[in-house]
């Protein structure tokens, strides 16, 4: 058929030609069918697009009935042309009405074929439509003519989605250029409203020429960019190993390794042979590896692909001269970053841009960059797949961290109800703010402390502004969570003495690391685990490979020399565990002291109390512990047996009824009679009504959300604690075990205006 390369140079230019005369996209369509049959030596050739309504609509035909244009109708996976639309990938059949898939469209002219060729019109993975020639005698279609046709269609793709006579209704849905309000449902990762701009953390680049005018020319162009693309990388890698400019290494490492693939330079250089430009190349070897990966889901290809995407956008920056660096563009007024894909570092790179909100197609709640989301406290949502087809720079975006939702581009109406919301948002923060820096101090003369949970650094800048007493939990394991390695010894004693200097004469908790479950570090093998919640995690893990551990404990020995160090262990659920934590701890010590290291002027042990366990040896552990802290998260989890992040189950108890405010109730007694300084932890502490429960059974000290500080104090200041335990605690001893009124009671003396 097709003479390999040169016959489908010529047909791209001759497409080109019809392309830039002025014309309907239909008169268009009609001769570039006409050029490729003649050229394709077919007798038919065929444009199908998928409308919104999931149909493929006969757009353009040579060879078979014109009037079937605009009536004839496949849906997606219905017939050949269905089946490479539903696919995403080529059909070539020598004999196609005996084709299982086949099916038989009345009227067309299509009875007189043998021989189908198809590919999909593919943008940005996703298929806009499906291009076919058939032949009338039995033909076996080579490798040269799917490729040729294949280059046809990413053509095709442009003059569909650019064309708004085209576009318009028909390919809306997959138009990544579409300009309508949108409004969508994702999952919220940190709360809050953002109202703002987009701004593509990948800045899509707009491919403008696609057709080559001079093969050899743009062979080398691609062979200098994947050169320079190969040493730029190499260069980084060299220099450091930590993040630059916004680069970290592992993204780097795993870019890299796309970089020297001999198969995507090779795929890239056929397409040009075939007579694309070094840009449309690019675009569509990226184009096929994900409509395939969209076809066929798969996690370990996911992480692939953002990579490809992330080289292919380098690329394409480099090879039409623009800055690789998204960090160095000029930012709107309020951005609002929307990623596909975004790890934790790279939005620590966006620190001091006012993010007004984040975006990221993917990742859960638990995600790493969630953590770094709700630490810097900027209003997140993820798990909207595709949302960065469907969003340009500068679009007007509204994110709803509340429910989920998300306005892309959203009428006045929309805008007006969120900035009320945002205004109200404000002024209850400032009412909140104007109280941080005053006392906890109930009515009737009670004081509280209130601390603050911290995990990174980005978190201890609240310290002073939240009015926290202190950090009562610092989640050590998150800076692990973050990195791309194991932090070395000299970063780590750096980090927390960073830590210790910016708490001041303010006390903070360390907490030592809680990895294991579904706190995972990637660069060390977990077991594969059927309960990991009740698995090897926390303390236990610690213990049984304290390599790590070890480290850690140096460091914060280190990093505490001459102060006070508060040491805590999380997920401890025998004595034992704290004993055996404690004697490696003073290993430690005596090494470094040996060594010549200054070390802490004292040391405070303290348990975090997450396991039901050690309730029944409350007595012993108290005399043995400086503090103790309640893990309430977990607490309540192995309490009601109920995992803690399943949606199905989470709400089915209540802490503020019977067993658990007793169990919390007899924890306080215990370190009251022992003299233990007793804090709560958990979510559950910047529960309003929670708080006023807590408060009631002698609960006086509270670590929680640097955000949730200025309401809690608010609460506080507004409430008289001997009426709620009078209120609370008859409710607690009496055998009457009804937990319904006591959340109603507690709420009606909550201030109003909250
Ligand atoms: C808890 O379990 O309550 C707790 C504070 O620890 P984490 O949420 O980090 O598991
Ligand atoms: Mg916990």
């Amino acid at each position: 058929m097709l003479s390999p390369s040169k016959g489908s140079r010529a047909l791209l230019r001759h497409i080109n030609q019809i392309m830039l005369q002025p014309s309907t996209a239909s008169e268009r369509l009609k001769k570039i069918v006409v050029q490729i049959a003649q050229t394709m030596v077919a007798e038919v050739c065929s444009v199908y697009i998928s409308s919104p309504t999931g149909k493929l609509e006969l757009i353009a035909t040579e060879g078979l009935k014109e009037n079937a244009i605009g009536k004839a109708s496949l849906v997606i996976g219905e017939g050949l042309v269905g089946l490479i639309a539903k696919e995403a990938k080529p059909v070539a059949v020598d004999d196609a009405p005996n084709h299982p898939e086949f099916k038989f469209l009345p009227n067309i002219g299509e009875e007189p074929y043998k021989a189908f060729l198809g590919v999909p019109i593919l943008r940005s993975g996703q298929t806009l439509g499906v291009l076919v020639i058939q032949n009338r005698v039995r033909q076996d279609y080579k490798e040269e003519d799917i490729e040729a046709l294949e280059i046809i269609a990413h053509i095709l793709s442009d003059l569909i989605i650019n064309d708004p006579t085209i576009s318009t209704d028909k390919v809306a849905a997959a138009d990544p250029l579409m300009s309508r309000a949108m409004h969508l449902k994702g999952s919220v990762i940190s709360t809050g409203i953002g109202i703002g701009q987009v701004v593509l953390h990948q800045q899509r680049v707009a491919v403008t020429k696609r057709i080559a005018e001079d093969i050899d020319y743009e062979t080398t162009r691609l062979k200098a960019a994947v050169h320079d693309m190969r040493d730029s990388i190499d260069k980084v890698l060299e220099r450091t190993e930590r993040s630059l400019q916004g680069e970290s290494a592992e993204i780097m490492q795993s870019i890299k390794m796309f970089a020297y693939d001999k198969g995507w330079y090779q795929r890239m250089n056929d397409a040009i042979q075939q007579g694309l430009t070094a840009e449309a190349a690019v675009e569509q070897v990226q184009s096929d590896a994900r409509a395939r990966l969209l076809r066929n889901p798969d996690a370990i290809l996911a992480d692939r692909l953002h990579d490809l995407e992330d080289l292919t956008n380098r690329m394409l920056r480099r090879l039409m001269g623009l800055p690789i660096d998204a960090l160095y563009r000029t930012m709107p007024d309020n951005p609002v970053l929307v990623a596909r894909h975004m790890g934790p570092a790279e939005l620590l790179d966006y620190t001091g841009q006012n993010l007004a909100g984040v975006i990221v197609e993917d990742g859960s709640h638990s995600s790493h960059v969630a953590i770094v989301a709700r630490a810097l406290g900027i209003p997140s949502i993820s798990q909207l797949p595709s949302v960065t087809d469907l969003v340009e720079d500068g679009d007007a975006i509204i994110l709803d961290g509340q429910e989920g939702d998300v306005h892309i581009r959203p009428t006045e109406h929309i805008i007006q109800c969120y900035e009320e919301q945002f205004k109200n948002e404000c002024l209850i923060r400032e009412k909140y703010s104007k109280i941080a820096q005053e006392k906890a101090l109930t009515k009737d003369g009670v004081s509280l402390r209130l601390m603050m949970n911290a995990g990174l650094l980005v978190d201890m800048g609240q310290l002073f502004s939240a009015g926290a007493e202190g950090v009562g939990l610092f989640r050590t394991e998150f800076q692990y969570m973050i990195a791309q390695h194991l932090p070395r010894i000299e970063d780590q004693v750096r980090n927390y003495a960073t830590i210790l200097d910016m708490a001041g004469e303010k006390p903070v908790v360390f907490r030592t690391l809680d990895i294991g479950g579904d706190k995972r570090l990637s660069y060390i093998p977990h077991p594969e685990e059927e309960n990991p919640a009740l698995g090897l995690r926390a303390i236990r893990l610690s213990l049984q490979a304290p390599a790590i551990f070890r480290k850690q404990i140096r460091s914060l020995l280190r990093a505490a020399g001459g102060r006070h160090l508060n040491l805590m262990f999380p997920m401890v659920s025998d004595i034992s565990e704290f004993h055996d934590a404690k004697k490696l701890v003073e290993r430690e010590f005596n090494y470094l002291t040996r060594r010549g290291h200054a070390m802490p002027r004292r040391i405070h042990y303290g348990v975090m109390l997450e396991v039901p366990s050690l309730l029944f040896v409350l007595d012993e552990l108290c005399k043995e512990i400086d503090f103790l802290s309640i893990g309430s998260n977990d607490l309540m989890q192995f309490f009601f047996a109920i995992d803690r992040d399943n949606h199905a189950v989470s709400n089915l108890f209540d802490i503020i009824s019977h067993a658990p405010l007793r169990a919390l109730r007899s924890i306080v007694q215990a370190c009251e009679k022992h003299n233990v300084n007793l804090s709560f932890c958990g979510e559950v502490g910047s529960d309003p009504v929670a708080l006023l429960a807590l408060m009631s059974i002698g609960i006086r000290e509270i670590s929680m959300s640097s955000r949730a500080i200025g309401r809690a104090k608010y609460i506080i200041q507004n409430t008289d604690i001997s009426q709620i335990e009078q209120i609370v605690l008859p409710i607690l001893s009496s055998s009457a075990l009804k937990n319904d009124d006591l959340r109603e009671k507690l709420s009606e003396l909550l201030p109003e205006n909250l």
